[in-house]
């Protein structure tokens, strides 16, 4: 016989567990199903460390954070987790580009604490970076550094302590839409009045048994470390930032970092795209151009550094095609809910986007204009079925 609950949601992954979280908070009978044996690494949410920032090229998300910096410092007290440090952002990009002058502009519109550096005093302030003749430069003086592992399992003990129920290991294998949702996996089934789906890389594999197709892409991204050449020249405790370049010569898209600080003497930095894969052959996609790319650029930039990476660990995005997020309700089924597309940018909007998935579920107006993440700016390709 089926187990009963109000809301069932699929994925643990850090916005999963948000999610749950805030439902049950709300006193909502919660099942959060998880395939894989908690903690892992298969997804999108492992690893130490993530970057929250307000800077951003669209209003929405600058505006967003306001909130989530609010969210996280609350859940720091309730845990006694310590789960941010304040590092800043330093932001890098050609000075006349659209992309860089768009975070900027977007940081001064919202008013956001700012540091505006100089090709004449950028050294001064940022030593062993070479900023590229051209480039402009700026800090988001509040950005710093997430411990992601820790966020993730606070989050899941909260969700469970106030009654909520986790089943790992347990794949969902079917969905039944209905009034009444159908939920099988490989140990059960489980009957809820709304689902949400926040699978992550899989988004699109459980989507079929609901008849919808979202332009989802999934990408392996190498995760690298650098090695330091003289140790701790760019560590955390000596106030090195989080960085961000919009674009530079080497390649189109960001590249990103964070001080040395997971790893003693290693610099996290990687390449904001990869090559496409399958979520369940991940480690078989074995491109390795975006570490060819990061090679060039830590050559030209960060004479502090190896240019060749001491560590590769993985990692995937589910992009969309504009890189905004997917949080909506399913077309047809208005009691299933779905957080999916957040294109290797959602972490630090976690505790957002479990309220906001959480209000979509219960049927309240959300708290922010949804537009820019709904269903409907693809071109939905929902089948004749329905
Ligand atoms: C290398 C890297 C760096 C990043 N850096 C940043 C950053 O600095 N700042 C930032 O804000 N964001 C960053 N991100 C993005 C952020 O980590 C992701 O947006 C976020 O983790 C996505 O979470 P999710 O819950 O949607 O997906 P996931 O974490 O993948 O969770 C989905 C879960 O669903 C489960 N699942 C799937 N199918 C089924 C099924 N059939 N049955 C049961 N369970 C299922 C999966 O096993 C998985 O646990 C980064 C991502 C990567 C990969």
């Amino acid at each position: 016989m089926a187990s009963n609950y109000d809301y069932i949601v699929i994925g643990a992954g850090i916005q999963g567990s948000f999610t749950s979280y805030q439902l049950v908070k709300r006193k909502k009978k919660t099942l959060l199903l998880e395939q894989f044996t908690l903690p892992h690494t298969r997804g999108s949410s492992h690893g130490q460390t993530r970057i929250i920032r307000k800077a951003y090229d669209q209003d929405f998300y600058t505006q967003m954070m306001d909130e989530g910096y609010k969210l996280w410092a609350q859940l720091e007290r309730e845990s006694g987790v310590k789960l941010y440090r304040r590092t800043g952002l330093l932001v890098m990009g050609p000075e006349n580009s659209e992309s860089y002058l768009d975070f900027k502009s977007t940081l001064e519109k919202n008013k956001t604490p700012m540091v505006v550096l100089t090709p004449d005093n950028f050294s001064q302030h940022i030593p062993n970076v070479i900023l590229a003749d051209g480039d402009g430069a700026f800090v988001d003086t509040t950005a710093g550094v997430l411990y992601a592992d820790r966020a993730l399992k606070v989050a899941q003990e909260h969700f469970q302590k106030l009654g909520g129920v986790i089943k790992d290991q347990e794949k969902v294998t079917d969905i039944k839409p209905g009034p009444i949702v159908t939920v099988s996996t490989s140990a059960g089934v489980y009957q809820a009045k709304g689902l949400v789906i926040t699978a992550g890389p899989w988004t699109t594999k459980l989507l079929t048994h609901i008849d919808l197709h979202l332009p989802l892409t999934v990408v392996k991204i190498n995760v690298c470390y650098w090695k330091e050449k003289i140790p701790d020249s760019y560590h955390v405790k000596k106030r090195f930032p989080c960085f961000l370049l919009t674009e530079g010569e080497e390649a189109g898209d960001h590249i990103y970092g964070l001080p040395s600080n997971e790893y003693p003497g290693l610099m996290k930095i990687c390449y904001h795209n990869g090559s496409e894969t399958d979520p369940d052959q991940r480690d078989k996609q074995t491109d390795t151009a975006d570490i060819d790319i990061l090679r060039r650029y830590i050559t030209r930039s960060f004479p502090g550094l190896i240019p060749e990476p001491a560590v590769v660990e993985s990692c995937m995005y589910t992009l969309t095609p504009d890189r905004h997020f997917v949080l909506d309700r399913h077309p047809a089924y208005g009691n299933i809910v779905i957080g999916a597309g957040f294109s290797g940018h959602g972490f630090k909007f976690g505790p957002v986007i479990g309220k906001l998935l959480c209000e979509l579920s219960l049927g309240e107006v959300p708290s922010y204009d949804l537009t820019p993440f709904r269903i409907s700016r693809f071109q939905t390709n929902l089948k004749s079925s329905l």
